[in-house]
């Protein structure tokens, strides 16, 4: 079970404005994309071959095991074939190499969704364009709304992670999108109601939300503190309808959805077109001019970082993410993924790290309620029997623990590792 039991957060400083109210950038028109071809270690089929001309739209690829998730080109041109490259997850995998004829020919006749559908129809929708969560999970969209227990529909609009503000940004340009893909979903979940959580402090976008649905008595905007980790979908749902569930939403009656998702139901709803571009978070202590980038899928965050102006330090750590629950990736020829919000460029510190004080703050701070200390030591300890009773596989890997120690000990990296020796454990 879940034992979420206190407050368990804090108010971090955002940096947001680093690029919350900078102009989008439009990144020029690249000679070739990388598709990435992975999600997790599912099987891919891929349906074109070297040579074949695409548009945006086309689909080249399948996510077909237990889930069924189609994959886009996102430009126009020729297939080029398949190239391993290093994934946000720090394992090479396969992209499919188009290259850009520039033109950004749309494929024809794409399925376009009214909002008079019923809600299996937007489920199916859901399928057929390929909608993964864009909260950074990826998880496919439909599977969530495949039941009839759902009572209340959260919208996560609330992006806690600092430096991010692609969520925020996207909802300002595409407001009509966002009502229209929040009304499909309520729809589809068959929700009594649907709660919009958003920061309190987003001061001039609340009253634009309220407005967009003021003519819809069962969707309620509902602002929330500013503290990390609110946009945590366990956090939230606390938050929201004080409620705690073991595995997920569902089991309480409630499906949590990213603001993003929603307006990629409603984009795709409109225009027929499924994921193939993205609104990218570049920030950071060390990239010389922060901005939200749009670029296809599949831009190595290299051009994104270039179009920013590039590293400021010699030395960067580079984070496929936010700061807190990023992947640190080691190469910029990783490439933007469906699920890619934010790339984050810091300046690398030597830090060094004296004893734990005992101080119990990685513990008071952890949403998970977990005991971060006690699990670094049975980890380090070896002590598998008391790692089973301290529930590393809770972590969510927030980074909380890290931010929070004054003996600035790296205990969610810790945490990581005994993960992995109790998922090795498992395994055998
Ligand atoms: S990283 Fe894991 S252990 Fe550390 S505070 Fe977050 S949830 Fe708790
Ligand atoms: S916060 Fe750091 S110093 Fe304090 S108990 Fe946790 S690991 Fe030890």
């Amino acid at each position: 079970m879940s034992f979420l039991i206190g407050p368990m957060q804090k108010h971090l400083n955002g940096h947001k404005e680093l690029t919350a109210h900078n102009e989008i950038l439009e990144l020029p028109v690249q000679e070739k994309v990388y598709i990435p071809l992975a999600m997790g270690n599912a099987k891919i089929d891929v349906l074109v071959k070297e040579n074949d001309h695409v548009k945006v739209g086309t689909q080249v690829a399948a996510r077909n095991d237990h889930f069924y998730v189609p994959i886009f080109a996102s430009v126009s041109g020729k297939v080029l074939g398949i190239e391993k490259r290093m994934g946000s997850n720090l394992r090479p995998c396969d992209h499919l190499v188009i290259e850009n004829d520039g033109k950004m020919e749309k494929e024809e006749g794409l399925s376009t969704l009214s909002l008079d559908a019923d809600g299996e129809s937007i489920i199916a929708f859901m399928k057929e364009k390929g909608l993964v969560g864009c909260g950074g999970a990826g998880f496919p969209t439909y599977v969530k709304y495949q039941t009839d227990k759902c009572e209340t529909l959260i919208i996560n609009a609330v992006e806690c992670e600092p430096y991010i503000t692609a969520d925020a940004q996207t909802i300002e340009h595409h407001l009509d999108d966002f009502r229209r893909g929040v009304i499909a979903m309520f729809k589809a979940s068959k929700a009594k109601k649907c709660l919009v959580g958003i920061k309190e402090t987003k001061k001039e976008l609340i009253p634009k939300l309220v407005e967009l649905f003021k003519d819809q008595n069962t969707i309620e905007v509902t602002p929330v503190k500013d503290v990390y980790p609110m946009g945590w979908e366990r956090t939230l749902l606390y938050e929201l309808v004080h409620k705690r569930y073991d595995k997920l939403p569902i089991e309480v009656g409630c499906i949590v959805s990213n603001a993003t998702t929603a307006i990629r139901l409603g984009i795709a709803m409109e225009t027929g077109m499924p994921i193939v571009d993205k609104i990218v978070t570049v920030s950071g202590d060390a990239i010389k001019d922060p901005h939200n980038v749009h670029c296809p899928v599949g831009t190595p965050f290299s051009v994104l970082i270039e179009s920013c102006g590039g590293y400021t330090k010699d030395v960067i750590e580079l984070v496929a993410g936010g700061p807190m629950m990023g992947g640190s990736v080691t190469k910029d020829e990783v490439c933007v993924g469906l699920a890619t919000n934010a790339i984050t460029v810091l300046e690398h510190k030597d830090i060094q790290s004296i004893g734990c004080l005992r101080c119990g703050q990685c513990v008071d701070h952890c949403p998970s309620g977990l005991q971060p200390v006690n699990i670094t030591n049975a980890f380090k300890a070896n002590d598998i029997d008391r790692l089973e009773k301290l529930r590393p596989m809770d972590c969510i890997e927030c980074g909380m623990c890290t931010y929070i120690c004054p003996s600035k000990i790296e205990v969610t990296e810790n945490v990581r590792k005994a993960k992995r020796m109790m998922a090795l454990r498992t395994k055998k």
